[in-house]
């Protein structure tokens, strides 16, 4: 299976190259030029398995460059039980609807399924590539994908990783998360301004021919972490087929049925990847898009014009504080019939006037399958709180996001699909969040509030997020969005 871009369908690559750039030198993404076909009777398949097994056959009908024991060897490494507990993705009950708990991994986010296998799947490709050059990953961060990118490659051999988080922009947790991190080959820092800018920072280097040029004749090759990266996205398409088969194992759904799939989004990764899974053969019958205050894309679905030219609101769930969702270019070239010059007028028009509108035809075609809503604080904290007093079920600011959106959606239109909910991050993580929505004390340190919520609601605190209490801060420096090529030259080059 060969990799096209969204701005070039001349483009024709295999899968590690893909994994390996990252992005492609005009700034469009990868995606395969067909998708696999999973039969009803592949995912009976699935049912049995293991969480290791059904990653491991999911990306491997993506990564055909890829053995199938080389991948089952990465998701059982990746997706230890040391590393993700007993069952890595669980689906859980909270009364009439589903949670796909996906914060089980080392960082306490979902991030950590793709992150955690990433490093494995970037150093096979660059042996399969023949690339001797030791690769940088460049990563932007809104608070989660920095830590889970830093804790996936920290050490690992032949990579360095740096990480650029927005001042001032992340919970006190995600920001100690990334200070802390211990590691030969890191670098982390925080950037004046939004995770826009920082995004967009990095991604201009990319794109930065003669920098990259420069980096390369040093021994270094760039490759991204964020969810441009379509290593990034497919190990996402593994857990929501097995999402689909603990439904099923647990008498959920029956066997066949549709279901509607609601996630909290923010750079549109997560739900893109839900997308994906359904052209694959996963039986959705409607994805629930739901974004926080920064509602560009409730806005977007809504009327079929993206205006990203409004104010940037700093929220209780900070890893969707994004007014530029770079996945969405997927689902305007999916939804296009693959349409490149469309999604470049699209994107040129993003880059030049900060907005653009979409066909009738694409925006129906958006409409049918995506529902949307936004939730903003007050209703979130609402959220949490009635969650946890009806239904005994805590949730962090960014799965309260979703299930809002999601209760929402149902009020308003009598779908009764059985459903399941992306649960993304720990409560542990917003614990001063968490807490003021439940009407409880939140002052003090994180870590005595970590501990109230901990009594509060019987669960114990992530074990890694206790510890940072003792960490020594290793990355303390904040700098411009201009001097970014710099510290990476002077991180990197030396
Ligand atoms: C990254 C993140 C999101 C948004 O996911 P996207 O793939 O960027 O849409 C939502 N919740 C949490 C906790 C996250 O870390």
């Amino acid at each position: 299976m060969n990799y096209t871009c969204t701005r070039d369908n001349g483009i024709s690559i295999s899968a590690s190259r893909a994994i390996l750039a990252g992005i492609a030198p005009d700034g469009g993404l990868f995606l395969p030029e067909e998708f696999p076909d999973v039969s009803p009777d592949d995912i009976a398949k699935m049912l049995n398995m293991t969480y290791p097994e059904r990653a491991a056959y999911m990306i491997g009908l993506f990564l055909t460059d890829f053995t199938g024991d080389e991948l089952k060897a990465y998701t059982s490494a990746a997706y230890s039980e040391s590393r993700f507990g007993e069952i890595p993705a669980p689906v859980i009950d909270i009364g009439g609807e589903s949670v796909l708990e996906l914060f089980h991994g080392p960082t306490s986010a979902f991030k950590d399924f793709a992150l955690q296998l990433l490093p494995y799947l970037l150093t096979a490709s660059a042996k399969k590539q023949g690339i001797r050059h030791k690769i940088a990953i460049l990563a932007a961060t809104s608070g989660d994908t920095g830590k889970a990118a830093l804790e996936g490659f920290a050490d690992v051999d032949g990579t360095c990783i740096c990480v650029f988080y927005p001042y001032g922009g992340t919970s006190e947790i995600q920001r100690l998360q990334m200070t802390t991190q211990q590691g030969k080959n890191v670098l982390v820092t925080a950037v004046k301004g939004n995770f826009d800018d920082a995004q967009s920072g990095v991604k201009a280097i990319f794109t930065d021919r003669a920098f990259t040029d420069e980096l390369k004749e040093n021994g270094v090759r760039l490759s991204s972490a964020n969810s441009i990266n379509w290593g990034r996205l497919v190990p996402q398409v593994a857990y929501y087929f097995s999402a689909y088969c603990d439904m099923v194992n647990s008498g959920t759904v029956k066997f066949g049925d549709a279901i509607n799939i609601a996630v909290p989004t923010g750079n549109f990764g997560n739900i893109l990847a839900a997308y994906i899974a359904k052209l694959c053969g996963l039986p959705v019958k409607r994805f629930i898009c739901a974004s926080n205050r920064n509602n560009v894309l409730t806005d977007f679905i809504h009327s079929g014009t993206y205006d990203k030219n409004r104010p940037f609101y700093l929220t209780a769930s900070p890893s969707m504080d994004i007014l530029i969702s770079s996945n969405l270019e997927r689902l305007l070239y999916l939804l296009s019939g693959r349409n490149d010059a469309e999604v470049r007028g699209y994107m040129e028009a993003l880059s030049k006037d900060g907005r653009y509108t979409v066909s009738q035809r694409l925006h129906s075609a958006i409409t049918a399958e995506f529902a949307c809503g936004f939730a903003d604080d007050a209703k979130a904290a609402e959220t949490i709180r009635r969650a946890f007093e009806q239904r005994r079920y805590l949730a962090d600011p960014h799965t309260a996001v979703a299930i809002a959106v999601y209760e929402e959606y149902r009020r308003s239109t009598g779908d009764c699909t059985p459903s399941v909910i992306a649960s993304t991050a720990s409560p542990f993580k917003f614990s001063r969040s968490v807490l003021k929505a439940l009407g409880r004390d939140a002052s003090g340190s994180e870590f005595d509030l970590m501990n109230r919520l901990s009594d509060i609601s019987g669960l114990a605190v992530p074990p890694r997020l206790a510890t940072l209490r003792d960490m020594p801060e290793r990355f303390t420096g904040c700098i411009e969005p201009a001097d970014m090529k710099s510290f990476i030259r002077q991180g990197l080059v030396g």
